[in-house]
């Protein structure tokens, strides 16, 4: 039996099709001719029927322009397809108005939407391609209806490389995406496998931000009986991407994709002395001029599941503070449980923790800057 799963993972890009934005129909303009054209196939059912009333942001969150770069959102699709189980946690399934309360509450101004792990949404080739479009298009109209507070992290039905290609078009022409979410790993093939050559290169073309968010193996399913995979296994895995992407050179052909990894980069701050070994030899001395934690430095971190004193000493040790962004991995966690960590871990100035907050993912997604 497969391992119960315990949650996954635009002003886009400079790139050129920037220039064409003012000839390409706006995210609300698209939906709204979607609907107009009886577009139900390609929309969610219940979308159709849900309220999704406009809502300003409220008093006092102007001010406060707190940004979370790790939140997922359950669009009705999955639940249609993979049934309610993997979504158990109440708070999965919200309303888009009992997530703006929610944030409120917490001072979040602008929340990341990305879909998580939980039940390998997307493992079924037969249903991704589908799958993904309807989560892309639910998280677009969020973020269309609640102006300043949902960003959206598009999803892509790899391996399927050809059509992951055609979605990152969409999502970025079409539904004005703030950038992609991919799992560490699909199957057994790591990010950094040449087998998604193609992929880096299109998010390389478009300067994207890439959110990368743990999944667990083929190979390392249920290893432990009574341990979920995300206890070990996700940090694990994250730290697999991280590594296969700068040892296999990827990273560094590829440098203008403005990578995101989840949970404070997993286990590889820890490991950080038999990479830095790695990084030195005679294989690989070339690849690293500066060493391992330099290039390591280049990516962003979000604090999800890490906001204790033991990993943020670690991580900021390792990564400019420039680095850090704020992640919550709501509905798993809950903001005020990890902003209560963040002050109190003791690896922050006040000054720091402005920069977590904000200022580090406004460089990522700078539309939300208020
Ligand atoms: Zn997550």
């Amino acid at each position: 039996m497969r391992a119960q799963r315990n949650e996954f993972s635009a002003h886009p890009p400079n790139d050129d099709s920037d220039c064409h934005s003012r000839f390409r129909p706006s995210r609300r303009e698209f939906l709204g001719s979607a609907f107009a054209a009886g577009a139900t196939a390609v929309l969610a059912p219940s979308l159709l029927s849900r309220s999704f009333a406009q809502s300003a942001p409220a008093a006092g969150s102007a001010k406060a322009a707190r940004i979370d770069l790790h939140y997922h959102v359950t669009p009705p699709a999955l639940i249609q397809e993979l049934g309610a189980q993997p979504f158990a946690n109440a708070a999965s399934n919200w309303t888009p108005e009992q997530r703006l309360m929610d944030l409120d509450r917490n001072g979040v101004a602008a929340a990341m939407c990305s879909i998580a792990p939980q039940g390998d949404p997307l493992a079924d080739a037969s249903k991704a391609v589908k799958l993904a479009r309807e989560c892309n298009e639910y998280f677009a109209r969020m973020a269309t209806d609640h102006p300043g507070r949902f960003g959206v992290f598009a999803s892509l039905p790899l391996p399927n490389v050809d059509a992951a290609l055609h979605e990152i078009e969409y999502a970025f022409n079409t539904l004005k995406a703030d950038g992609i979410a991919l799992f560490t790993v699909y199957g057994d093939k790591w990010l950094g496998d040449p087998a998604f050559d193609p992929i880096f290169a299109e998010l390389n073309r478009r300067k994207a931000v890439l959110f990368t968010h743990p999944n667990t193996a083929n190979c390392c399913r249920n290893l432990l009986p009574n341990v979920g995979d995300g206890t070990i296994e996700w940090g694990t895995d994250t730290t697999r991407a991280i590594t296969n992407l700068l040892f296999t050179g990827t990273a560094a052909r590829y440098p203008n994709v403005r990578m995101t990894f989840s949970h404070g980069g997993g286990t590889m701050p820890y490991l950080v002395e038999r990479f830095e070994a790695l990084a030195k030899s005679p294989k690989f001395a070339s690849q690293f001029p500066q060493g391992f934690a330099a290039a390591a430095g280049k990516f962003y971190y979000d604090t999800a599941w890490t906001t204790n004193p033991e990993a943020m000493s670690a991580l900021s040790k390792l990564v400019p503070v420039s680095q850090i962004v704020f992640g919550t991995d709501f509905p798993y966690l809950t903001a005020a449980d990890q902003l209560k960590g963040l002050k109190e871990c003791g690896a922050f100035s006040a000054a720091d923790l402005e920069k977590i907050d904000s200022q580090n993912a406004l460089a990522l997604v700078p539309r939300f800057r208020v």
